[in-house]
């Protein structure tokens, strides 16, 4: 989507940090980090929210990718055994204040219990 800040990282428009790529996802660190490790993990395709996705056999590609970049970025960034939390915020209530899918990966510290 032309507007939309991260199609523009995705497409190397504008510079982010990245981590990981593979054919389906792109993981960059967040601009303003509220952990140690705080990756974002963008689909390169443009969903709006995680309810853009049916489930179906077409979200299965995704999925998977999402998946190995989650394992791959929790060992890279050294929380694979320490652990870490994976939150997405969908829509107004839920604190999603960029309109493109994405995946928090955070960790570095613990967060505790609370998950608001
Ligand atoms: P959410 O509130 O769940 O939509 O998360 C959006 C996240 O994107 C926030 O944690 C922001 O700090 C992060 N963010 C916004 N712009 C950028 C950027 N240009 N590069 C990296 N992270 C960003």
């Amino acid at each position: 989507m032309s507007d939309c800040i991260f199609c523009k990282i995705v497409a190397g428009e504008i510079p982010a940090e990245r981590v990981y790529e593979n054919d389906q996802v792109v993981a960059i660190r967040d601009i303003a980090p509220v952990a140690p490790v705080h990756v974002l993990i963008l689909p390169k395709a443009h969903y709006p929210n995680i309810l853009a996705l049916d489930g179906g056999e077409g979200d299965a590609a995704l999925l998977a990718g999402v998946q190995r970049a989650v394992r791959e970025v929790a060992r890279k960034e050294g929380v694979e055994t320490s652990g870490f939390r994976l939150i997405i915020n969908c829509g107004e209530d839920g604190g999603q204040t960029v309109p493109h899918l994405h995946y928090h990966l955070l960790g570095g510290r613990t967060l505790g219990a609370r998950l608001v």
